[in-house]
Order: C-alpha cells, then sequence, then structure tokens
C-alpha cells in the first residue's frame, strides 16, 4: 500500500506522491525559543519524526529542515506587542541572542532524548534576514504589499486563494465583526511582513531594510527559510494544528504570491497535546518538559510511546498515569525482547512487517503499527529469533532503542567465571578452561568466543 496522508488544504486522505520520486522536501515550523519547550510542542516535533522515519520505510529520501523562531513572533499572533525573544531579554535580565542560545541547547536536550530525527539542518530566523527582506521586496515589488505607519503589510485580498487552508475568509471575517486592532489594515487578514521598530521595545532585534529599521514580521520566516533550503515547492509542510489558521495560510499568501508557484504539496498538522484534558499553559503551572518527565523518574522513552497511543489528527491527553501506563507498557516489551534469543540467520517476517508498513503508510496510524508489536510476540507460532529480527526492523521508527535490551542479564557469577575461562585460555591451561565452560553450561549459559580472545556470554 503506498503511503497516504491527510491534506488539511484539500481536507482529504490523499496518496502521498512527492515531485521527485525518490526524495521528500520536508519543512517542519520549529519552536520559538523564549521558553523551555514543553511535551505539547514534543508532541507535533514527534510528529515530524514518525514521518520521517515512515517515509524512510518506503526507500524515500527525505531532506528535512526546521526553523528556530528567534525573532519575529509577536506576543500576539495578531502582529501586536513585543517580540517574544525581546520580552523573554528583559524577564531574564540577559539578551535575544542569550535566551535563544539557552532555550534551543534545551531544546536539542529534550529532542535528542525522545529519540527524535534531527532535520538536516535547524535554520535560525535570525539568520535568514536577508531573504526576508528580499521577500518583501519581492513581494512589494509584484504589488501586493502597502506601507502603514508601523510596517510593510501583504494585502490578503489580492491572493484569490486566501482563506482556503485556514477556512478563514474575508467574508467571514466581516460577517464575523471582528474588532480590528490596527485601523491602518486595508483587511482583517492582512499582515505584517515587516515591523518598524519601535523605540524603547526593539533593544536586541532590529535590522536595516530599504522600508527602515525593524524586523520581520513572523511569517517571512519560514516562507524564507523553507524556500531558501529545499526550493519553491515543499512536498510537505509540518506544524502544529493551531498554526494552519494565521501562520500558515500566511506564509501559504505570501509564498505563491512571491513565487507564482504551488508552495506546499501536503499540509499535515498535528493535534494538541492536552493535560489533564485542558489546556496547557505556563501560567496553569502545567506546561511540563521532559526534565520534569525524567525528574519524576520516567524514561523519556515512555513519553515517546505515549505519544504513538494515538493517532497525530486526535487530541492526546496527557496524565501521570497515561504516561507510567506507557512506561509499563515500554518496560514489559524490553523484558519480553530480553528474554528471546537472538539468531543471525532469523529473518524479518514478511507479513508482520507489512502490516506494520501498511499502518504507517494508513495516514501514520502510529496505534496501529504499535499494536502489531504486540500481536507479534503473542504469536506462538513465530520463533523467538525471527521476532527479534521483526522487532528490530519495527525499531527503526518506533525508536525504542531495543537493540540495547536483547539479550540478557548475566548473572555477576557468570560473569566472573567467563573472565577465569578467559584468562586459563591465553595462558595455555586448557584443562582448568574447559572445566569452568563446563561449569558454565551447567548454570544455563554459554561462552562463545569472538575475534581476538573476545567472547560473549548467551543463555542456552
Ligand atoms: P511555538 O513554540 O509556540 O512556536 O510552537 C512550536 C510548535 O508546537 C508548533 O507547531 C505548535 O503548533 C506546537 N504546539 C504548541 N502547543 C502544543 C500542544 N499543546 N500540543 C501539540 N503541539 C503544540
Ligand atoms: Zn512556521
Amino acid at each position: 500500500m503506498p503511503m497516504r496522508l491527510y491534506n488539511s488544504l484539500t481536507k482529504k486522505v490523499e496518496d502521498f506522491t512527492p515531485q521527485n520520486p525518490n526524495e521528500v522536501l520536508m519543512y517542519q515550523c520549529g519552536p520559538t525559543v523564549y521558553d523551555y519547550i514543553t511535551i505539547g510542542n514534543f508532541r507535533t516535533f514527534a510528529l515530524g519524526d514518525f514521518l520521517y522515519r515512515a517515509l524512510v520505510q518506503n526507500g524515500y529520501k527525505v531532506k528535512y529542515i526546521m526553523n528556530l523562531t528567534d525573532v519575529g513572533h509577536l506576543v500576539s499572533d495578531n502582529d501586536e506587542g513585543a517580540d517574544k525573544l525581546e520580552a523573554a531579554a528583559e524577564r531574564d535580565g540577559t539578551s535575544a541572542r542569550e535566551v535563544a542560545d539557552f532555550y534551543i541547547k534545551d531544546f536539542y536536550s529534550g529532542y535528542d532524548k525522545l529519540k527524535l530525527t534531527r532535520p538536516n539542518k535547524f535554520t535560525r530566523a535570525t539568520e535568514y534576514i536577508q531573504e526576508q527582506i528580499d521577500l518583501v521586496e519581492t513581494l512589494e515589488r509584484k504589488g501586493y504589499t502597502y506601507l502603514t505607519t508601523d510596517g510593510v503589510y501583504f494585502d490578503t485580498s489580492k491572493y484569490k486563494n486566501y482563506g482556503l487552508l485556514s477556512g478563514y475568509t474575508l467574508e467571514n471575517i466581516k460577517e464575523g465583526a471582528r474588532v480590528e486592532v490596527n485601523p491602518e489594515k486595508k483587511n482583517p487578514t492582512d499582515f505584517a511582513l515587516w515591523k518598524f521598530s519601535t523605540p524603547g521595545v526593539n533593544r536586541w532585534q532590529e535590522w536595516n531594510s530599504p522600508w527602515g529599521r525593524g524586523f520581520p514580521g513572523w511569517h517571512a520566516e519560514c516562507s524564507a527559510m523553507a524556500m531558501k533550503e529545499l526550493g519553491a515547492t515543499l512536498d510537505i509542510h509540518l506544524g502544529g494544528e493551531d498554526l494552519k489558521m494565521v501562520h500558515h495560510q500566511n506564509e501559504l499568501a505570501q509564498s505563491e504570491c512571491a513565487t507564482g508557484s504551488e508552495y506546499v504539496k501536503y499540509w499535515v498538522h498535528g493535534s494538541f497535546l492536552l493535560i489533564d484534558d485542558g489546556r496547557m499553559g505556563k501560567s496553569l503551572g502545567n506546561a511540563y518538559t521532559v526534565k520534569d518527565i525524567e525528574d519524576k523518574g520516567f524514561d523519556p522513552l515512555s513519553l515517546r510511546y505515549l505519544y504513538m497511543t494515538a493517532h497525530y489528527r486526535s487530541k492526546l491527553n496527557f496524565t501521570w498515569e497515561s504516561l507510567q501506563s506507557a512506561q509499563n507498557a515500554l518496560k514489559k516489551l524490553y523484558d519480553i525482547v530480553s528474554s528471546y534469543q537472538e539468531s543471525p540467520e532469523a529473518h524479518v517476517n514478511q507479513e508482520y512487517y507489512a502490516r506494520f508498513r501498511d499502518a504507517l503508510n494508513d495516514d501514520l496510524n502510529m496505534p496501529k503499527a504499535v499494536s502489531q508489536v504486540w500481536e507479534l510476540v503473542k504469536n506462538n507460532t513465530i520463533s523467538e529469533s525471527v521476532k527479534i529480527a521483526t522487532l528490530l526492523r519495527f525499531d527503526e521508527v518506533l525508536g525504542f532503542n531495543l537493540e540495547n535490551h536483547v539479550g540478557y542479564e548475566v548473572p555477576d557469577e557468570i560473569k566472573h567465571l567467563a573472565k577465569m575461562r578467559s584468562e586459563y585460555r591465553k595462558s595455555g591451561i586448557f584443562d582448568k578452561a574447559d572445566q569452568l565452560r563446563r561449569q558454565i553450561e551447567k548454570s544455563g549459559y554459554i561462552m562463545e568466543d569472538i575475534k581476538e580472545g573476545g567472547y560473549k556470554i548467551k543463555r542456552k
């Protein structure tokens, strides 16, 4: 079964066909690095990892870019308020650059602990200022922009498909009679491409531009970086569902107007992680981080397991109990795997592998993929070594580090006997060595000699 994915633009599950049959160009909106990255954010980044690994199972090479938003994301998504990095620098009594560096480091740490595949590049918005200015200049030259007292704006009425992604059109906005905060905007959906600095507010984040000193609008960065790194048309664009309405709709509009080409073939949006069935928030004290998980004695991979228990388009509820259940399941799997005997001749069971891959290809149905693990271990007609080989293949996607658990907990006494036997052999005292080998075997273990005098202890 070829891969099928739900496309938020067409609102249908579609067959996935990249532009180049061998390579997939994938972009994900990364974190705004002004605070600790939460386990909610990580649910969305884990979606990127699952999709990446599923594509690799389908034989694709994936070129994956993720940005780090260190400028332009304002306190309100409606182009108002201070830049989040400026506000954080104020809060922490430091510079915007230091704020970003600190939280990027924290982000990488959680990212790696969850075994998320690193993209080919993490692109940092402040390192692509010129590309963002170039984008705004192109849009200006093509007549899509206008100037106000606080910046350069994109005129959404000039892009005929505005609202197709967000469902948020000029017409239904007018019906909703939203109160407009910026009277200079021609249409309520118009958005800033470049904002002028406010003296006293912009202390760190401002650059020169043809329109005056300022900083890029939030959406400009993703278009500029994605197109610089991947070209005018991306195969997949990922992000959390909250980004669809404003950020992605605006990114789409400005990119297509700048290039005249289709911007994204498949828009993929992940549903939110809830905490105790509600919103997660700093003010609610439940914006947990990977470190919080570890501090409570949990393995971060248990969180990875938990993410797989819901389809990415369904809400997932986090409770400490649900994390405990995920951890129990994972530990049970480790126990099972460590009781299996590995054999180099064993092959992957193709029937189970096909079912596993079909689940991935069915709009990335991770719960169904994980259920193949449990069905496989329950199956009495398949040998343990084949189960191991198959599970290790599954683990290329699951990322549970199963290979570290294959094998046995060898008792210290046996390890000691094995060491002595090895010493006797090296000294040419073979009768003693043989005696110890028999003793080890009697206890249920075998010593396998490997090259250069080394050995492996296995259960008999
Ligand atoms: P931000 O740091 O706010 O730019 O968000 C980074 C990513 O995390 C975006 O793709 C958001 O949509 C996503 N995100 C934020 N909160 C949650 C949540 N509770 N569950 C899942 N994804 C989230
Ligand atoms: Zn973005």
